[in-house]
């Protein structure tokens, strides 16, 4: 057995150079050769994980099964790798410190002084490499973030540094992912900067591998020969990586360009590993790219500026699109705009084929929110609520179904007199609002006679959660009367993790979120379920409306 191996994957020149969707990628392109991989992320902040973090500013918070409140890359090494990673796989710098810390006040270093040379960077070290361990990976991923020259970066520079000269030529590789910027007034690509950024790499002790180039425009030979001179690389381990049709392209990308071979090569496995079968994904990324017929998804969101803010929903949602083979259209409905009195909610919402209420906190928004459940129940049109999208749900059909008209969450209106959602229990003498909610897979059992039940063929499935209210029980009986199905519980029944409504093509909403565990060749069932029914709609309506547009559906 050979030893385990370790990718780290770094980045310069400019950040968002996709740089977690590379090292994904490296992943999908070692297990189609039949490697096991781990993927990890370090990350610069000094939070102690993503639970904390703004959304609309730093990008969905991922949770894993474990129940990890984590950076959204982890969202694109599930869903390129198709494995569940966990709390191992997010290494933040606030959590290495603070285990540090706690170590010295109990007094591990007694008489020595704390240094982040060697303690933190030994840390660091440990928890990739037990990681590594603990899942048997032959291959770790492993993504430093932020660019290189950051102070903000250096003991994992230092630690990753290190573990080259630890593990040896044989077991350690570095991918440097730089970027080079178009110049309009002489119309050329331009080196200098990502030349520079491996000498600055190169000035830390660590000697890149491979060089991907992210650039708008095709990089020349010439080019990539500069780079590779200022690298001490050969050309092949160059690769220009032009921005891709689809995210899903970049893994068959890299493979073309011989990334596979060179790690194989590096890591002297070629013996052990078989040839890469691409052949279900390379099936994907065609179907991805062919032409389709369009169905328009409103995403009734408070951020709406920065698609990072709900990637998993978006990409669970284009999978299921994907799957029924059309392309889904993201129609960005802003909450804010809907909520206002005056707001023409005919205008802003007709001519969408469903909508989807994502998870979300605090009230702003939240009128506006209500006002497309009520839409779409009303004019039986598709609906996806995920999380606070549940909750929407239930206080809209409470104020405007039960005639509750006060109906609220506690979270926004303490004092409602009916507040049909409510805080969990336990959640009252929580305190700190950092690793506190209800996070993580819990078991959840779906009523056989339900649409999730269709949906899901299962009647014990496993959802991730993250949320501190719920479903206020008082209330079951009358919901359930007027037609709002309460079709998942939890297997002590205290919780509602389902709710639907009868009578209509699809209205189902979870407190969990399965945007977590959808994969772009295997959309989550309530995802693929709501965009075929969003199909289904969709036809009968274009087919009354008249047969010319019948005929240009098929
Ligand atoms: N704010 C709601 C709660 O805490 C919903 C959370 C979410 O959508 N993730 O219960």
């Amino acid at each position: 057995m050979h030893k385990r191996k370790y990718i780290f994957v770094t980045g310069g020149v400019l950040s968002g150079l996709g740089k977690g969707i590379t090292a994904a990628s490296v992943g999908n392109i070692l297990k189609a050769r039949g490697l096991k991989v781990f993927m990890q992320k370090l990350d610069q902040y000094i939070n102690f994980d993503a639970g904390t973090l703004n959304p609309g500013e730093h990008g969905e918070v991922f949770v894993t099964d474990d129940g990890a409140e984590t950076d959204l890359d982890l969202g694109h090494y599930e869903r390129f790798t198709d494995e569940n990673y966990s709390q191992d796989s997010s290494v933040m710098t606030g959590r290495v410190y603070s285990e540090i810390i706690a170590k010295e006040r109990k007094g591990d270093y007694l008489g020595k002084t704390v240094q982040v040379i060697p303690h933190i960077t030994d840390h660091i070290k440990q928890i990739i490499v037990r990681a590594g361990e603990k899942s048997g990976a032959d291959v770790m991923i492993i993504e430093v973030g932020g660019t290189v020259g950051d102070f903000e970066g250096m003991h994992f520079l230092e630690a990753i540094r290190q573990m080259h000269n630890d593990y040896g030529d044989d077991n350690v590789m570095y991918i440097h992912m730089v970027f080079l910027p178009w110049l309009g007034v002489t119309k050329e690509v331009k080196t200098r900067p990502a030349q520079y950024s491996v000498r600055e790499l190169q000035g830390f002790g660590i000697q890149p591998d491979v060089v991907g180039c992210r650039c708008d425009q095709q990089i020349d030979k010439p080019g990539l020969e500069k780079i590779a001179r200022a690298g001490n690389l050969p050309v092949k381990a160059v690769i220009p990586m032009e921005t891709a049709n689809t995210v899903y392209n970049v893994p068959i990308i890299l493979e073309n360009y011989g990334l596979g071979d060179l790690i194989i090569e590096k890591f002297k496995l070629q013996d052990t590993t078989k040839p890469a079968d691409f052949s279900e994904w390379k099936k994907l990324v065609s179907n991805i790219l062919v032409d389709k017929r369009q169905v328009n998804i409103g995403l009734v969101a408070k951020y709406t500026t920065m698609e990072d803010t709900y990637i998993s929903v978006l990409e669970a949602t284009k999978a299921a699109g994907w799957h029924h083979n059309v392309n889904v259209k993201i129609e960005w409905v802003d909450s804010e705009k809907l909520e206002k009195t005056d707001a023409n909610v005919n205008e802003i919402l007709s001519g969408l084929d469903g909508f989807v209420v994502p998870g979300g906190f605090g009230v702003r928004g939240i009128e506006g929110k209500l006002k497309a459940a009520k839409y779409a129940r009303e004019n039986q049109i598709p609906y996806l609520g995920l999380c606070l999208g549940m909750q929407v749900s239930v206080i809209e059909f409470a104020r405007n179904v039960l005639g509750r008209s006060d109906a609220h969450s506690t979270e926004f209106d303490e004092n409602t007199t009916n507040p049909v959602i409510h805080i969990m229990e336990y959640q009252k003498t929580v305190a700190n609002m950092g690793g506190t909610m209800r996070l993580g897979a819990y078991p959840c059992q779906v009523s056989p006679n339900s649409k999730a039940f269709e949906a899901y063929r299962q009647l014990s499935v496993s959802e991730r959660h993250r949320h501190r209210y719920e479903f206020n029980n008082q209330y079951r009986k009358d919901f359930e009367k007027n037609g709002m199905k309460l079709s998942g519980l939890s297997p002590d029944g205290q919780l509602v993790e389902m709710v639907e409504i009868e009578n209509h093509p699809f209205y189902i909403a979870s407190q969990f979120h399965p945007e977590f565990k959808s994969r772009p060749g295997k959309p989550h069932p309530l995802f693929r379920e709501f965009i075929g029914s969003v199909i289904k709609n969709t036809s009968l309506f274009e087919v009354n409306k008249s047969d010319a547009k019948e005929i240009s559906l098929i």
